[in-house]
């Protein structure tokens, strides 16, 4: 799943009406999975200059970078953080743990073979899915609607609940060009 539609679905999920202060840290144990992406991208396309089609066909698969990814995708690791703050009472970490692993099992069901290691270092097992959330030989096209439809119904959902302007002005934002971006992909695809 792309990383906006895991951080808008994943705060609607773990928000509460009570608690506004949580928003930010299920947002950011949402985005975090993904983070290590957009760092490899940018070093790879600004630093090293690699063309776009080495980049995804021979950088992104080195070990190097797939032990990266793995450890921010690896469901042992959250679990065992998870664990620590519910030790320690903290919403703050179980609001961010539970945010990373929803993110991790919405991959899960939604990878084929760009699957993370998500048992990861303890095992190399990874579940190539039926379904792909972008290619089309494997019900992307389903997918991509599907989660377009689950971004709206979240946002809708969680809009009233944030507070300041410039949260709401995000989320509008965010699903505008996601539905342009993904309007732009069927007309030209
Ligand atoms: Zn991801």
């Amino acid at each position: 799943m792309n990383t906006q539609s895991h951080a808008i679905i994943n705060v609607a999920l773990l928000s509460r009406k009570d608690k506004p202060h949580l928003h930010l840290y299920a947002l950011l144990g949402g985005v975090l999975p993904d983070l290590p992406m957009f760092i490899f991208f940018g070093i790879e396309t600004l630093i090293l200059k690699h063309s776009q089609g080495k980049i995804w066909s021979e950088q992104y698969f080195l070990p190097q970078w797939q032990n990266i990814f793995d450890i921010f995708n690896s469901m042992p690791f959250i679990l065992i953080a998870l664990g620590i703050g519910y030790y320690f009472r903290s919403e703050r970490i179980t609001v961010f743990c539970w945010s990373m692993l929803l993110h991790c099992v919405a991959d899960f069901f939604l990878h084929r073979e760009d699957a993370h290691r998500h048992f990861f270092p303890f095992s190399q097992y990874t579940f190539i899915s039926p379904i792909s959330y972008w290619e089309t030989d494997h019900y992307g096209q389903i997918a991509s609607v599907v989660e377009i439809l689950a971004i709206i119904v979240a946002s809708v959902f969680l809009y009233p609940r944030l507070q300041s302007r410039l949260s709401r002005g995000a989320l509008v934002t965010v699903n505008v060009i996601s539905m342009l971006v993904y309007t732009a992909i069927v007309i030209f695809s």
